[in-house]
């Protein structure tokens, strides 16, 4: 089978989370809201052990966690789910960046119909964002920063700390995008100043389908989010539906193992790193994003003049990569990232993310480094 070079859009499952999770599906099926027998006991309590595990990972407290499907509800929930408080204290100034996902650029957009002002800071040429120029975009009716932890596209893990010190003593809420660094940059999560922290189950070794929004307290006070569906009032009415206790559990064990297996994974990584940069090294490549900034098993990579399409049908079988573009079936749209970035056209068309785990087997780098050098 072609190795497997794209953890950034999905990452294998765990084999320590992937049993659990059929253990939850073939006999411990309960309903953690069933009150009247051993199987919905027994499905309560293997979902909080989860809300801990999950919690632990970021600092947090089991009562700070709600499970979502995903990353993408849990940015939608964290912003559009402050709106109504927004709107109430007239605070509608929201800033964020040029390079997030779209699972927040889009719930910014429709703030921005619906009478918000929207800032988007731009990157740097590395890929980051200068806390200086979130601060000096600050207002007094800032309700909400936005930023993600990690850059999907280049892997760049953004100041996440330095920017959480400037808001100090702003009462604007801090929200991070945490789906790409989430239980890979461990210490950055657990800064208190982060409140509102969205995480992806299926970036993390979990199945696709979960995730969730840790919602941190100041003091006593929770951030005052509106849910986005109603009926059922799970997850203390954030998140009405039925839990998915087999998914659930699968991302508390993926947030436990995390913790505990860090080091050897980020060995691991660097690892392949090194190999991946030796044996492309001769062709010269851009890196695209600020390499002292990046987790180690990100690449982004331009080879001068070669467009993405033609290395990645020249890796056919020797790498399953992504092209760093959105790509719709009529046309292929240049990565808004790279662009914001200052990354020239050329250079974007040319852009291929490699991204790897400590889960990948054997590379072929210098079979992929010839095959680009043929097109050269
Ligand atoms: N944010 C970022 C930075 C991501 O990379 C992704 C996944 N591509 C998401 C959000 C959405 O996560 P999910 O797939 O869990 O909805």
């Amino acid at each position: 089978m072609t190795p497997y070079l794209d953890c950034n859009a999905t990452t294998p499952v765990e084999p320590r989370v992937r049993d659990l999770v059929i253990r939850y599906m073939e006999t411990e099926f309960g309903n953690a809201g069933s009150r009247t027998h051993d199987f919905g006991a027994r499905a309560k309590q293997a979902s909080q052990k989860a809300r801990d595990q999950v919690a632990a990972l970021v600092g947090a407290k089991r009562d700070e966690v709600v499970f979502t499907s995903g990353a993408t509800e849990a940015n939608n929930l964290a912003i559009l789910g402050l709106a109504e408080y927004g709107r109430r204290e007239q605070r509608r100034h929201i800033i964020s960046t040029a390079i997030e996902h779209k699972s927040v650029l889009e719930p910014l957009e429709r703030l921005g119909r619906g009478g918000f002002d929207v800032t988007l800071v731009p990157p740097e040429v590395g890929g980051w964002v200068s806390p200086e120029k979130i601060a000096s975009t600050l207002r007094p009716d800032t309700l909400l920063v936005s930023i993600m932890h990690v850059n999907n596209e280049t892997g760049v893990v953004q100041p996440l700390t330095e920017i959480a010190q400037r808001l100090v003593g702003h009462p604007t809420f801090l929200h991070v995008d945490a789906a790409q660094g989430c239980g890979k940059d461990l210490v950055a999560l657990r800064e208190q100043r982060l409140d509102l922290v969205s995480i992806s189950g299926h970036k993390l070794y979990a199945p696709k389908g979960v995730g969730a929004l840790v919602a941190r307290r100041r003091g006593f006070e929770r951030v005052p989010l509106e849910p986005l569906m109603v009926g059922g009032g799970q997850e203390r009415g954030l998140r009405p539906g039925t839990l998915p206790v087999h998914l659930v559990v699968g991302l508390g064990l993926a947030c436990e193992i995390a913790w505990q297996e860090e080091s050897s994974r980020s060995k691991r990584n660097r690892e392949l790193l090194d190999a991946a940069l030796a044996a492309f090294a001769e062709l010269h490549p851009r890196i695209n994003g600020d390499r002292l900034r990046c987790l180690p098993h990100v690449l982004n990579l331009s080879f001068p003049g070669i467009d993405s399409e033609a290395i990645m049908v020249a890796w056919k079988g020797l790498a399953a990569v992504s092209n760093g573009a959105a790509c719709t079936s009529q046309s292929y749209t240049l990565s808004h990232v790279l662009k914001a970035m200052g990354v020239g056209d050329d250079d974007a068309r040319g852009a291929v993310r490699i991204s790897w785990c400590h889960l990948t087997g054997d590379v072929e780098w210098q079979a992929m480094a010839d095959a680009v050098r043929q097109l050269m």
